[in-house]
């Protein structure tokens, strides 16, 4: 974790530091950018608040100085003593070995990389000052690269910060940075004092000082208060930090509030006299809907209805029937005179989708058109014509839907599945498609990867969540077993059972030709090597790096049930439905997400027969599993249930990930905790609408520290 000491640290220093914006640099100079500066940018460090706002990951004490004689092993010191003996070593490679004596004991500086100018300052007798991690090391006690300079010299009153940084930004150079933005930056309160106060479990100080204090901490501060980030400085912050969020997502809710949506009710489509699209459709399923389907059906329905743009999310289970429900839901909106549009994240699931609702509703008479990127070009002519003209009531595809050329005829409705794996940009594009002004359309996500639903309804205030929280009736439990990957061979065999029985099944693999995992059995391998052991049945293989072509091929032979076992990589982990598969094999297990397990088992246990699922593990060198992956593997075997699933991913990997942009597109929480700063989040809950009412200026103010020019994000 140590900076290295080479090149001669002064250097570095010489550069000087300055944000973009920063003032006082003659304009000739601020054109090119320095490749610091640049990695400032990326790191998302533009304006003084936002270096100001970059808190330090841990600090360093340079503020005493200690005897060698009481300093332990593996504890990072300061010292001061006397170079004496210095050594160029080429016994295993050439180092730099120098000893210095402080009088209670000596200590070896080791450098592997070393210039003139280390053996400069460290010379015969010189007095120096060095800082590193001490270790009992083969010469006796020693330091690895430590930092070192003459000794003397004031020392520092405040701990030294070391922040987060990157690739080609020296933390010299961002302290440097960072101290200016702090001193730069406008500081002045945002938070209406009788807020701060108001059921406020905690003093906070003033954001001035809380920051002044965590980027210069006095060395008498207990570290465990900075670590756990329980210090009433850290309070302070992550309070700032949860208003902010809560301040953008209602604010995000009023705009969305004072927007206009066509209200989808009633059917201009076939007149009075006909039933309606939505009611042919649900008389012609070969099912019928679960309770859960009806109740979230009549919340979309009830959204539609209104004038205002539906925001809503649909959360179930992998297999809880979403696909139904979101065909439902584009049967109103036909229904009302407006177009729909599907989008998936990859072609498959959106052919898929494609597929099932063309069978659903072109026998009733419905147009609708295909999206996506691989097309003919004069097939997606033809397309784009029938949006363009609206004969194409609806419109399923890819990311292809939110290209420029796509223009809807009245687009009012906007599916996204699996929306999680949508950036926020896509999201905002897909909107921007209602082609009236001043007009959004509806919008209704769908997700099997549930948020559990008090962190959803705290978080966002600006999204409405309907549950899916029943599976259709029928299905048998999945039975979840983990095996050694020694043990393959029994695994074989149990395929071979079930392609007697005239299932299909699954085998999944992690990567494909990945060259930086050499070890790993790739999915090519594994294909030729169940083809050899399976040699009377097909065995199919889909990877990304298929031209699409081919995977479509490959898939539409498994959907047939023409292929027996499909070996792929993570391609079908997103909504392929194949209820004649009841056996998954995972492989390398150890190596996948918890939600990513649950979703890629979600492929099974779809039809009536029971289904299983293996997860092959290895532990490659090491004698046992890490405890992560034993914790998810463990998991899996114990529950089905996506939501409890969630539950515990939310346990192994805190909820700051969890929420991460994936998610949700709302700004990740780089403070605050869900979980241990809870109370922080219900005096967030119930200070940001008193905020936005009575001091709209100061709550703008706030926002705008916060997420600058994200904010616009926040609203997708
Ligand atoms: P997901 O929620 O994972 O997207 P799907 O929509 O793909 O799930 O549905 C999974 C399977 O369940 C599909 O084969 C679908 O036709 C079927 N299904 C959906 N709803 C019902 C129901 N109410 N009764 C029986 N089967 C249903
Ligand atoms: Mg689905």
């Amino acid at each position: 974790m140590m900076q290295p000491a080479a090149p001669a640290p002064e250097k570095a220093l010489k550069t000087a530091p300055s944000a973009a914006g920063a003032a006082g640099k003659p304009a000739s100079k601020a054109q090119a950018k320095s490749p610091a500066q640049k990695a400032l940018e990326k790191l998302g460090l533009r304006r003084d608040i936002d270096l100001a706002l970059h808190l330090p990951l841990r600090y360093e004490d340079e503020t005493r100085i200690v005897r060698l004689a009481d300093a332990r092993d593996g504890e990072v010191v300061q010292f001061e003593g006397q170079v004496m003996h210095s050594e160029i070593s080429i016994r295993s490679r050439r180092q730099l070995l120098v000893t210095v004596d402080d009088g209670s004991d000596t200590c070896v500086l080791r450098f592997l990389n070393f210039y003139p100018s280390h053996q400069k300052t460290l010379s015969l007798g010189a007095q120096v000052r060095v800082r590193g991690e001490i270790r009992g090391g083969f010469l006796g006690r020693e330091m690895m690269h430590p930092h070192f300079k003459l000794a003397g010299g004031e020392l520092p009153g405040a701990l030294t910060p070391v922040y987060p940084t990157s690739a080609g930004l020296p933390q010299v150079y961002l302290r440097k940075a960072v101290l200016s933005g702090l001193a730069r930056a406008d500081l002045r309160e945002t938070i209406p004092a009788p807020f701060l106060s108001r059921n406020m479990p905690l003093r906070l100080s003033s954001l001035r000082d809380a920051l002044q204090f965590l980027h210069h901490p006095t060395p008498d501060v207990a570290l465990e208060t900075l670590e756990d980030r329980s210090h009433p400085a850290w309070q302070r912050l992550k309070a700032e930090e949860l208003l902010a969020q809560q301040l953008s997502q209602l604010q995000a809710r009023r705009v969305r509030a004072a927007m206009r949506a066509p209200a989808l009710a009633g059917s201009v489509l076939r007149g009075a006299q006909h039933p309606c699209l939505h009611a042919q459709l649900l008389e012609g399923l070969p099912f019928r809907l679960t309770a859960a389907q009806q109740r979230v059906g009549q919340e979309i329905e009830a959204d539609l209805k209104k004038s205002i743009p539906m925001h809503r999310l649909l959360q179930g289970d992998v297999g809880a029937g979403k696909t139904v429900v979101a065909a439902l839901s584009a049967a109103r909106c036909i229904d009302a005179g407006w177009q729909c549009a599907l989008m998936a994240p990859t072609e498959i699931l959106a052919e898929q989708h494609f597929r099932k609702l063309l069978s659903w509703l072109e026998p009733l008479g419905i147009k609708t058109a295909w999206l996506t990127g691989s097309q003919k070009t004069k097939e997606r002519r033809e397309m784009l014509a029938l949006i363009e003209s609206g004969e194409a009531r609806l419109v399923i595809g890819t990311h292809a839907i939110i290209q420029d050329k796509v223009k809807f005829n009245n687009l009012a409705l906007a599916i996204i599945d699996e929306q999680h794996r949508f950036g926020v940009a896509q999201r905002l594009a897909l909107r921007s498609k209602m082609t009236d002004d001043g007009q959004e359309p509806h919008l209704l996500m769908m997700t099997a990867t549930p948020i559990p639903r008090t962190l959803a309804m705290s978080y966002y205030a600006d999204l409405d969540v309907s549950t899916l929280d029943e599976l259709p009736p029928g299905r048998t439990p999945i039975v979840t077993k983990v095996v050694n990957d020694a043990r393959r061979d029994e695994v074989v065999a149990r395929i071979q059972a079930q392609i007697v029985e005239g299932r299909q099944i699954y085998w999944v693999c992690p990567l494909i030709e990945e060259s930086e995992s050499i070890d790993l059995v790739n999915a090519t391998q594994t294909h030729q090597a169940l083809s050899e052991a399976l040699p009377d049945v097909l065995v199919g293989l889909l990877h990304s790096r298929m031209p699409v072509a081919e995977k479509k091929a490959v898939m539409s032979l498994f959907v047939d049930g023409v292929m027996a076992v499909l070996v792929s990589t993570t391609v079908i982990e997103v909504g392929v439905d194949v209820p004649n598969a009841s056996l998954m094999v995972i492989e390398h297990a150890e190596r996948f997400g918890l939600s990513q397990l649950h979703q890629l088992r979600g492929r099974v246990g779809r039809g009536a027969a029971a289904s299983a699922c293996v997860l092959l593990y290895s532990t490659g060198d090491a004698p046992r599993l890490g405890e992560v992956a034993r914790a998810r593997l463990k998991a899996m075997i114990e529950t089905n249930d996506g939501f409890e699933i969630a539950r515990r991913d939310l346990d192994i990997r805190g909820p700051g990930e969890f929420l991460g942009a994936r998610q949700s597109g709302a700004a990740l929480l780089r403070f605050a905790d869900l979980q241990t700063d809870a109370a922080l989040l219900a005096w967030a809950r119930e200070v940001a609408p008193l905020m936005l009412d009575q001091y709209p200026d100061m709550a703008h103010r706030h926002v705008l520290r916060w997420l600058g020019g994200k904010a616009e994000f926040l609203k997708a």
